[in-house]
């Protein structure tokens, strides 16, 4: 069998190091194009020399002399810029792997879709600003986008094989966040240390904060709505604190199917790398018997908004989604800066829906007016928060 020609973009980040450690630990399987990163020019360049990458592109263009440097030596080009990183995602690969997190990653994205790759999709921020573009774009030329997100997986894992038709609704599940038990005056004191110890999962600062928000699960149930092609009345949330459930899909029948294993995003990433096939992971094996048991709770949209501000958004559609992300990008950023208090993020997000009129975007680069105009928005109403 030819190796899979892959490129990983946001190669340094939590899902981008989870890649390429399945990557190394199957160098039969897969080859690398090339890898990117925005600031981390020392992880970047040591990935790109043990990969025997192609291409790596450092996003700030002030560290391509020093990435030029370590790669001396090396077959590897070096590269910076929005056209690099696009050649990096429609460029040699037939499998690109989009792990940039927040907006930023829709370009590439979207040059990879138009390219006819297969798109393993862990970066939600894109779908969400983008979906109705992006799956159309796809389905226009021929693109397979397979979901890396452990819950979009594991809904895709469970429809193996149905028609759309046969599903009654998917039921997305969700850890809850460090904060599941919280009352909103504890939280309202809660720390970026605190909000980014994930019980159950380890990832990366601004995905951590969602899920201590709840707002990750409104990304993901916007997210839900564009790769199976459900409405927001088909698409429930449930919180199942111990993450063995990554997600189930109930049928006409009242069939419900489950997909299970350990809170490790090796699983979700192996299954999109080596789709169709399966490949080995060193990820802990279920022990049911030891976990004992799986418990359930309804969600509580008074203490977590952002479930609710994210369902409005999606119902509302057109500009609503892309302004609930930009809006919460730089919330979440302002409050990892300690500039906000962690209860001032939904509350900035909401602000930002309610100034904003109606709008339809129709392509990317509406997409991107629309978000540049939100985040502006959403640093005036922090300032005003400040004054
Ligand atoms: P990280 O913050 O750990 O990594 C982000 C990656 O993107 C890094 O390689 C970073 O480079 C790069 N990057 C950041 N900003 C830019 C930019 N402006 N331009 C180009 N590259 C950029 O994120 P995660 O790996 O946690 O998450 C990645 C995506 O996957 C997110 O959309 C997240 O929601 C989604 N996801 C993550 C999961 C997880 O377990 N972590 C689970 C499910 C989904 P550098 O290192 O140089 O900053």
């Amino acid at each position: 069998m030819s190796r899979r020609r892959l490129s990983i973009l946001g190669a340094t980040g939590s899902v981008g190091t989870s890649t390429l450690d399945l990557v190394e630990r199957n160098p039969n399987r897969f080859e690398i194009v090339a890898l990117t990163a925005a600031r981390n020019v020392e992880a970047l360049a040591q990935a790109a020399r043990r990969t025997s990458a192609k291409l790596a592109v450092i996003d700030d263009p002030n560290l391509l002399p020093e990435l030029e440097e370590r790669l001396a030596g090396t077959r590897c080009v070096a590269a910076t810029g929005p056209d690099a990183l696009v050649e990096a995602a429609a460029g040699d690969a037939e499998w690109v792997m989009a792990a940039i997190v927040g907006c930023a990653g829709l370009k590439p994205v979207m040059a990879a879709i138009e390219a006819g790759r297969t798109v393993a999709l862990a970066n939600k921020e894109a779908l969400v600003t983008a979906g109705e573009v992006m799956i159309a774009a796809a389905r226009k030329s021929g693109a397979t986008i397979l979901p890396v997100d452990s819950e979009h997986n594991a809904i895709f894992q469970c429809l193996a094989g149905s028609r759309s038709s046969d599903v009654s609704k998917i039921i997305l599940t969700a850890s809850g966040g460090p904060f599941r038990t919280r009352s909103r005056d504890e939280m309202a004191a809660m720390t970026p240390e605190q909000a980014v110890a994930h019980p159950n999962w380890s990832m990366g600062a601004k995905i951590s904060v969602d899920s201590a928000t709840m707002m990750n699960k409104g990304l993901e149930l916007i997210e839900a709505h564009h790769l199976f092609g459900l409405p927001s009345a088909k698409v429930d949330i449930l919180v199942h604190p111990q993450s063995v459930i990554h997600s189930m899909v109930e049928f006409a029948d009242g069939s419900v199917l489950a997909q299970m294993g350990s809170p490790d995003m090796r699983i979700p990433i192996a299954h999109a790398l080596a789709y169709p096939e399966r490949i080995e992971t060193p990820a802990e094996r279920l022990d049911l018997g030891r976990i004992g048991s799986l418990t359930f709770e309804a969600p509580d949209i008074e203490r977590f908004p952002a479930l609710r501000i994210a369902r409005q958004a999606l119902e509302e559609g057109g500009a609503a989604p892309i302004i609930l992300n930009a809006a919460n990008e730089e919330a979440v950023a302002a409050f990892l800066d300690r500039r906000i208090a962690f209860l001032d993020i939904c509350q900035i997000v909401e602000e930002a829906l309610l100034r904003t009129g109606a709008m339809q975007p129709r392509s990317i680069a509406e997409v991107i007016d629309i978000d540049r105009d939100a985040r502006a928005l959403a640093r005036e109403l922090m300032s005003e928060l400040a004054a």
